[in-house]
């Protein structure tokens, strides 16, 4: 019989185990999931599971006993420690081996450490797993603690403005002028620290964390010479690829395991999906490694049709959406074409209700909804169809942005 192995049990490999049975393989599938959890999503995990408003059904992507039904061998709890691609296997750490007709590595990512002195003292934490959003609930939730954020991105503005709302004293530390000015540039990242701004957080913006102070458990983080006092801590500093195991299987890894557009790896019946791939983009011509729930989604399904031999490419523009206190965001475009491009806004931005384009000079390479809904399909579009617009186009509100979107729309 036919064997696929999935590694890990994110998102990706869930959906590549759906899109599998959905395409009527009915060989053998089996999962090894480092954690104790069915596969699931993290998005709740600093949003709405954290504050208490969602349960683990919106975490889960089906119960574990749907794996069974499903034919699946779901073992969680059990980590692959090697690849041998040459032999076609996988070993685990509990010493046994596996063989597989192809592998699908979706190992996800974990969030970057700080070698700060105190990083290891009680109270500090990091937010990637569904332990790790209970761990910090169980803190948060009665509301009154001193909560300090280091780094602002998108986990730490979540998790602030989570904390925030369950009534808790929020700081945010950050290192930029600005918080999120890596994802989304100086102008737009304004736009968050105004909203926790008038929210309450204390975002300090421009400083250097010099370490964390308390006898075993954090009492402090000291930064530029002053101490700010904290229960506790949150750590949120980016995420770096899982990608061990394929180094060490001498798969080529270049900030991700590097992937061609069907999501195969530069190793015979190897491929990679989610946050672990830097697939290449057919569109933009370059590899993208996409750390979002879309992609993970996306790229998962991709990941098993090309595993089958069903012609498929990866090559949908990257979408990521966030919730912070009163603001929804969702963004569309290609990270790397949207760092030099300028930044042209139709809407209220003071009034957080607006869309925001990344104009080339030329094209939309990028757009952002903020609390406006149900455009992200013409922004898509408009992406997509790399139409040439003037960003005095982008700004009139008197064209419609369907106008904009269809075909032979205004152009420069
Ligand atoms: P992961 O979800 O990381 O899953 C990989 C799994 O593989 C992990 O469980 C890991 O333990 C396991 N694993 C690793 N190594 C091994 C091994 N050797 N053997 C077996 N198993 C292994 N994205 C958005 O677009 N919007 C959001 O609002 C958003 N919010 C987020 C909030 C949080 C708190 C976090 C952490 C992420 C958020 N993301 C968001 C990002 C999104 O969740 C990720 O892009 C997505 O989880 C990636 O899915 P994945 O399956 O590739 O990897």
């Amino acid at each position: 019989m036919t064997h696929f192995v999935i590694v890990g049990g994110g998102l990706a490999a869930g959906k590549a185990v759906e899109r599998l049975r959905k395409e009527g393989f009915d060989g053998d599938i089996t999962v090894l999931a480092a954690e104790q959890h069915p596969p699931y999503q993290r998005p709740p995990l600093s949003k709405g599971y954290l504050e208490g408003k969602e349960g683990t059904d919106a975490v889960i992507l089906h119960p574990a006993d749907w794996y069974g039904e499903q034919g699946v061998e779901l073992r969680t709890g059990v980590a692959a420690t090697e690849i041998d691609p040459a032999d076609h296997r996988v070993a685990l750490a509990d010493g046994s081996t596996l063989r597989y007709d192809k592998l699908l590595i979706a190992t996800g990512s974990s969030p970057r450490r700080l070698p700060l002195d105190g990083a290891e003292l009680s109270g500090v934490r990091m937010l990637r797993t569904l332990d790790d959003s209970d761990a910090l609930a169980a803190e948060l939730r009665g509301g009154g603690r001193r909560l300090v954020l280091i780094g602002s991105g998108w986990i730490g503005m979540e998790v602030a403005a989570t904390a925030k709302t369950l009534g808790n004293d929020v700081t945010v530390l950050e290192r930029g002028a600005v918080p999120l000015a890596a994802a989304v540039g100086a102008e737009m990242g304004a736009v968050f620290r105004d909203l926790h701004l008038a929210h309450g957080v204390d975002l300090r913006a421009s400083v250097e964390v010099e370490g964390i102070m308390g006898g075993q458990r954090a009492e402090g983080v000291r930064v530029d010479g002053d101490v700010v006092p904290a229960d506790l801590v949150v750590i949120g500093v980016g995420a770096v690829p899982n990608t061990a195991l394929a180094e060490e299987a001498g798969i080529a890894v270049q900030n991700g395991i590097v992937t061609d557009a069907s999501l195969l790896a530069d190793a015979p019946d190897v491929y990679a999906a989610g946050d672990v791939a830097s697939a290449y983009h057919p569109v933009i011509e370059q590899h993208l490694r996409s750390e979002h729930w879309d992609n993970a989604l996306k790229s998962g399904a991709v990941a098993a049709k090309s595993m089958l031999g069903i012609p498929a490419t990866h090559s949908t523009i990257p979408y990521f959406y966030t919730d912070q206190f009163d603001l929804g965001m969702e963004l569309s475009g290609y990270a790397p074409l949207m760092k030099d491009a300028q930044v042209v806004t139709r809407g209220d931005v003071a009034a957080r209700e607006f869309i925001a384009f990344w104009h080339d000079g030329e094209r939309v390479v990028g757009a952002m909804n903020v609390n406006v809904w149900d455009v992200q399909d013409q922004l898509k579009k408009l992406i997509r169809d790399a139409a040439p617009f003037t960003a005095d186009a982008l700004r009139d509100e008197s064209i419609d942005l369907e106008q904009l979107a269809a075909a032979g729309a205004p152009q420069a």
